[in-house]
């Protein structure tokens, strides 16, 4: 007696001897037709390098400059940073840290 099983990919049935376990991930196998395991294997080497250019793409993405101005009134210089990669604001001239304000316009 035949058995048959469907293709959990085009949802056709087919006897047992057509049908393969085709290791779709790590966790799931699938039962599918020939035509169809031999399809996913096309497709998983299409698929496996992509990963690494996504990864890629994303850690250039850097914020954006902010510049503003500042001002030291210790020795009364003005000086522009970019605030988004400076995490201390230190004056430029006299290297200190405890008199920089805002620019007064
Ligand atoms: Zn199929
Ligand atoms: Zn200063």
């Amino acid at each position: 007696m035949n058995q048959i099983r469907i293709c959990e990919r085009c949802k056709a049935a087919f006897p047992l001897d057509k049908i393969r376990l085709f290791h779709y991930t790590k966790e799931k196998d699938m039962l599918v037709c020939e035509d169809c395991c031999k399809f996913l294997k096309n497709m998983d080497k299409r698929i496996i390098p992509s990963p690494k250019t996504d990864t890629k793409t994303k850690i250039k993405a850097e914020p954006k400059p902010f510049y503003k101005t500042k001002y030291c009134s210790r020795c009364e210089y003005a000086f522009k940073v970019d605030i988004n990669k400076v995490d201390v604001l230190r004056c430029p001239y006299c290297g200190k840290t405890d008199r920089i304000c805002e620019k007064a316009e």
